[in-house]
């Protein structure tokens, strides 16, 4: 379709002023479900190649909606920060998975996923340290995940921030690495402890040279720079040889486990960590 107003689509294309209505609708509920405690989250084991056991865990939110079913965070994320909601969504799930981790018996790490429009937020700081302070959790658990696109604006700012989450000894890792805007200038400007090399590299690995050509790439540059590395989407036992084979740090993946709920967690380890 050529766009020629919004009239023209709905004449043609009655679909996508359906499409329209559906997202506006989801957007409303979306503002109601914290209240109704609409939320939960999972957690995936992420899986030290060398250690050969589960070290930590990544924090995954899902939307449990009456109307809706269950929801996905691809679909709902997005709505989150256009209308602004994810800076209360985004404070609800680092204070529950902090709390969630503060009880785990082998002290794995807990990573959490931010959102750009959360990194702006003065809350975000202070939600982290009264989640410390409530919890008594050692900060070398945590993890923050943030994109390169996170970074490009307010750059300053955002350094400094990241320092000080440093130097409270909170660990920070660029998530997606080499699908957003990547600048390799970011891997200096920004105190980086570890890199995730985003699942489409890692997808076909043991047949694509090209795909291997960046993974030990990025993999030869993060060690030079001390940085650990996690391939995400780890799906095979052939790919995993191979990325043990390069020295990779962490994997992640279904081959490891799905992203599993608390009760899940708490009723025992179902994870493939005999690898
Ligand atoms: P992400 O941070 O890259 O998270 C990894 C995604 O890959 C998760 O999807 C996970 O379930 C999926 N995954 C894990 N192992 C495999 C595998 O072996 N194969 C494949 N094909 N996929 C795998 P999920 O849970 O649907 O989350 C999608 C995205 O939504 C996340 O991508 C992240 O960007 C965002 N997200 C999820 N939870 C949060 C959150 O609490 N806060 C924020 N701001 N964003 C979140
Ligand atoms: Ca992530
Ligand atoms: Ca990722
Ligand atoms: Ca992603």
């Amino acid at each position: 379709a050529k766009a020629l107003g919004r009239g023209t689509y709905a004449e043609f294309e009655p679909w996508l002023e359906e499409r329209d209505r559906e997202r506006a609708q989801l957007e409303a509920d979306l503002k109601t479900a914290i209240q109704n405690d609409e939320f939960t989250l999972h957690y995936q084991p992420l899986y030290d190649v060398e250690l050969r056991k589960t070290v930590g865990f990544e924090t995954l939110v899902r939307w449990h909606s009456p109307i809706w079913g269950v929801v996905m965070p691809g679909e709902f994320i997005p709505l989150a920060e256009d209308s602004g909601l994810i800076v209360a969504l985004g404070e609800w799930i680092i204070r529950n998975a902090i709390h969630e981790a503060s009880g785990w018996a082998e002290k794995e790490r807990v990573a959490i996923n931010l959102s750009p429009l959360q990194m702006r937020s003065p809350r975000l700081l202070p939600t982290i340290t009264e989640s410390i302070e409530a919890t008594g959790i050692d900060p070398d658990r945590i993890e923050l995940e943030i994109t390169e696109n996170m970074l490009m604006h307010d750059s300053e700012r955002n350094v400094a921030m990241l320092h000080e989450f440093r130097k409270m000894g909170i660990r920070i890792a660029l998530d997606d690495f080499g699908t957003g805007y990547s600048s390799l200038n970011y891997l200096r400007s920004f105190p980086f402890d570890k890199i995730k090399i985003d699942k489409c590299f890692v997808e076909d690995i043991e047949l694509r040279e090209d795909c291997q050509a960046i993974v030990r790439a990025i993999t030869q540059l993060a060690a030079a720079l001390g940085m650990s590395t996690v391939a995400e989407g780890v799906e095979r036992e052939s790919q995993l040889q191979w990325l043990r084979g390069e020295g990779i740090t962490q994997i992640q993946g279904y081959l490891i486990s799905y992203p599993v709920n608390a009760s899940e967690l708490s009723d025992g380890r179902p994870f493939n960590e005999d690898r």
